[in-house]
């Protein structure tokens, strides 16, 4: 037994005899009990000074801890988070969570390189920034603590939370058992935290702490903005709107499904979900009776079609907050339309500048124009991603077409024939990531994106070749 797993067994018997004080004493200032940023920041930033000078080992043990012990709670998760936001749905956010907790990487994303020659050997490694403060939005909020807890501790940070006002409860909670199971599994206090009572004041507080190197801000463009003015590092994960092309060559009714899919998940919560598609004419109604036939009430009325966007978007021109995440059925009764059964989906056509296409809606009210040609959808779907380089969506079978939209759109995630959360890793290849760093440009984050690429060089020696 080396020294280090000693050390290591001494720290997992004291932590089990701190647990067992702590039954007969009250509970210790810890995880989301801080009554403020400055406390809840010097303590992860000794937790950090402990897990930075053990082993990888313990990091690993943590990701594996977290995976088994919250697996149990995913359910009620997902339910406390419904009924805190009143947005979405219980059996998706169950789906979004298990992928949090099960698909997002540990410590294997975080691979050395090395460069070896006469001169002697050069390492590249990922090492930790130290305290991350991260902020989490009310329409993932569960799901995105849960993955940037794995990533960021993976990497060898500590996190200070900053959950979002609307979810604060499930937030809060989640953060003490997160905290909780840590110290249980390697007896490191405090390497996941946040204030008992998150708030906007304590955001602002938490993103100009001097002991938070790195921000990494997951939601709508005035906090990413905000964070990027603080003048540190930011990782800044923001709103998108990502259109669907549909050419000719497409499997109109798999493309249907798979759009009615990816729209309805969460009912349009996702950053990532389908907001508005653009079809190649000759294959338009039959797109819009596949959608019709797989369960999407198709509204053709125009009076009920002006209606649902008087509804659905703002007189700011931005969505409506009382039907962000809300199901077919509200959105339908709130515009008056009629309608029967339980729709998946609702869908319009619409023309290309229609504000339905161009806002980001976050709801499952899906926007379709028609494009005479190929050529004329991708200028069309450029228009509605709106240089967000956030996700995009394309169903075709023609190579060229595929290409061509690929590299035009620019996106961080492009899908090809499957639904956008194939982009997440949703039953498709692919790690999970509830963090889309679009304006910063890290894409899809994983624990190397919370990590600093560090240079160690031996000279002349360590080259055997
Ligand atoms: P939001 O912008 O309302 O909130 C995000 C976080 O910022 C919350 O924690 C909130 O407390 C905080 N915040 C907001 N305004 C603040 C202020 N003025 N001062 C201090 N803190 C403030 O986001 P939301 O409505 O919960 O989430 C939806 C948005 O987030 C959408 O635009 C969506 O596209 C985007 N989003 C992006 C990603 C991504 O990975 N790129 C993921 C999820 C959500």
């Amino acid at each position: 037994m080396n020294n280090q797993e000693i050390d290591l067994l001494v720290k997992d018997i004291l932590a089990q005899s701190a647990q067992t004080s702590k039954q007969t004493s009250s509970d210790p200032i810890c995880g989301a009990r801080f009554e403020d940023i400055n406390a809840a920041v010097a303590a992860a930033k000794q937790a950090f000074g402990e897990l930075n000078t053990g082993p990888m080992s313990v990091r690993q043990k943590i990701v594996s801890t977290l995976r088994k012990v919250l697996a149990d709670d995913i359910p009620e998760l997902a339910e406390r988070a419904w009924r805190e936001t009143g947005m979405g749905n219980v059996a998706d956010k169950i789906q979004k969570n298990t992928i949090a907790l099960f698909n997002t990487p540990g410590t294997e994303d975080l691979a050395t390189t090395a460069m070896t020659g006469d001169g002697g050997m050069t390492l590249f490694e990922y090492s930790p920034y130290g305290v991350i403060g991260a902020i989490a939005p009310s329409t993932n909020p569960t799901e995105t603590i849960i993955n940037n807890a794995i990533g960021m501790i993976a990497a060898g940070n500590a996190v200070v939370f900053s959950a979002h006002p609307g979810a604060k409860e499930v937030s809060t909670w989640l953060i003490n058992k997160v905290e909780q199971a840590i110290y249980d599994c390697c007896g490191i206090r405090n390497l996941v935290v946040s204030v008992a009572k998150p708030s906007f004041d304590a955001t602002k507080a938490m993103m100009t702490h001097a002991d938070v190197p790195l921000l990494v801000v997951t939601g709508g463009p005035g906090i990413v903005n905000m964070a990027m003015k603080t003048g540190k590092k930011v990782i800044g994960a923001g709103a998108g709107n990502p259109p669907v092309i549909v050419d000719e060559t497409a499997d109109i009714n798999k493309a249907s499904q798979d759009i009615i899919r990816g729209a309805s998940f969460d009912f349009n919560l996702p950053c990532i979900a389908e907001k508005a598609v653009v079809v190649v004419e000759s294959v338009a109604s039959q797109l819009l009776n596949a959608f019709a036939s797989h369960g999407a009430c198709w509204v053709k009325d125009k009076a009920d079609i002006d209606r649902l966007r008087q509804v659905a978007i703002g007189e700011n021109s931005e969505a409506n907050k009382a039907l962000v995440g809300q199901s077919p059925s509200t959105i339908l009764e709130a515009a008056g339309v009629q309608f029967n059964g339980t729709p998946k989906l609702v869908v319009v056509a619409v023309e290309a500048n229609d504000p339905l296409m161009m806002v980001e809606q976050l709801m499952p009210l899906l926007p379709v124009a028609t494009a005479v040609n190929f050529e004329q959808a991708l200028q069309i779907a450029l228009k509605v991603e709106g240089g967000n380089l956030h996700t995009a969506v394309m169903h075709s079978k023609n190579i060229d077409h595929l290409n061509r939209a690929a590299r035009a759109m620019r996106t961080s995630i492009f899908v090809k024939n499957a639904p956008s959360y194939a982009g997440i890793g949703a039953g498709d290849e692919g790690f999970t990531t509830f963090t889309i760093a679009t304006p910063t440009g890290e894409g899809t984050t994983s624990a190397r994106s919370f990590a600093r690429l560090r240079r160690c060089v031996l000279s002349e020696a360590f080259n055997i070749r």
